[in-house]
């Protein structure tokens, strides 16, 4: 059997279709255009690329968008001094802050510092701990674009044994609770877990997000299960490959993604979404 192959450009590009016509009609009614304000702190190549698409992306639907950029030995009060000021800034809806961070800059600081309502990535405390109730407000994107995948795809989630492998605070942790959240048995797991290749055997849905480059291969995976990859890894040649080994899953899987092409699109366009929200939600009457 051949897996249906998920077109994570296909299905960003419908939405992008939607947040342009909202961006129109906000402009035919004298609505300020949402905007997006952008950090990356050094000098990270895949950094600087992820942000250029996403300012790019911005362009694209008419947002309005502003970056900084700050060299990796800056210290952290300048950046929680100009958080602080796009917090109050009635033009940004939303504030990102590009990952990693430089050692100096706390992590949880500096997501602690955005307002919950310009939190577009999904990471403040409030925002997590609210998806963890399930009463989501803005979702992280990554895991919010793959369940937007899904549901484009009319996938029926309920019931699923759901396998996150990896368990970060960006992808498979918010991941593991928007899979509970869609009514799947959640099995999470990491580099300590035991008996990996049991788990992944067992799972009807596999979400893979460890930045190991093939590792995960379809003679592992049970025939017809659903292959999310959320993986970007670049070889020595230049080429960019997923977690998963593409073509052995393929040929068992029912559902997969492919790298490029697959999550990472969706990653992009829900920052878009986010940014849209938060401004329809939370910024329009202010
Ligand atoms: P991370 O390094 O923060 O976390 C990796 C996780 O994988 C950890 O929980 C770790 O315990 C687990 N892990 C590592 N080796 C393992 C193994 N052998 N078996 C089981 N678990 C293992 O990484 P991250 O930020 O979550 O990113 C993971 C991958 O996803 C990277 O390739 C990254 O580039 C990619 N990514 C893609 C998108 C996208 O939009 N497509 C977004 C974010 C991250």
């Amino acid at each position: 059997m051949a897996a249906i192959i998920i077109n994570g450009n296909k299905i960003a590009k419908k939405i992008e279709i939607k947040i342009l016509k909202k961006v129109e009609k906000r402009k035919k009614d004298k609505k300020r255009v949402p905007g997006l304000a952008v950090i990356l702190i050094g000098n990270n190549p895949a950094s600087e690329i992820y942000v250029k698409r996403k300012i790019l992306a911005c362009k694209n639907v008419g947002f309005f968008s502003q970056y900084w950029n700050f060299p990796c030995d800056i210290n952290e009060k300048k950046i929680l001094d100009l958080i602080e000021k796009l917090n109050n800034d009635i033009n940004i809806d939303g504030i990102l802050v590009q990952l990693p961070l430089p050692e100096q800059i706390n992590y949880y600081k500096i997501f602690s510092s955005i307002r919950p309502e310009k939190d577009v990535d999904g990471f403040h405390p409030y925002n997590t701990g609210s998806l963890c109730q399930r009463n989501p407000h803005l979702r992280a994107c990554t895991p919010k674009g793959i369940m937007t995948m899904l549901n484009y795809k009319k996938i029926e989630t309920h019931g699923l044994h759901a396998v996150m492998v990896g368990a970060s605070n960006i992808v498979g942790r918010p991941m593991s609770m928007e899979l509970l959240l869609a009514g799947c048995t959640t099995t999470v797991t990491h580099r300590f877990t035991k008996k990996l290749k049991f788990h992944i055997k067992n799972a009807d849905m596999l979400i893979v997000a460890i930045g190991r480059p093939n590792f995960l291969h379809g003679d592992w995976i049970k025939e017809g299960a659903i292959v999310i990859d959320v993986g970007i890894n670049k070889l020595k040649n230049g080429s960019i490959v997923g977690d998963v080994d593409f073509y052995s899953a393929y040929l068992k899987a029912s559902y997969i993604t492919p790298v490029p092409g697959g999550v990472g699109p969706m990653t992009v366009i829900t920052l878009l979404q986010n940014t849209m929200e938060a401004c329809e939600k939370y910024h329009d009457n202010q």
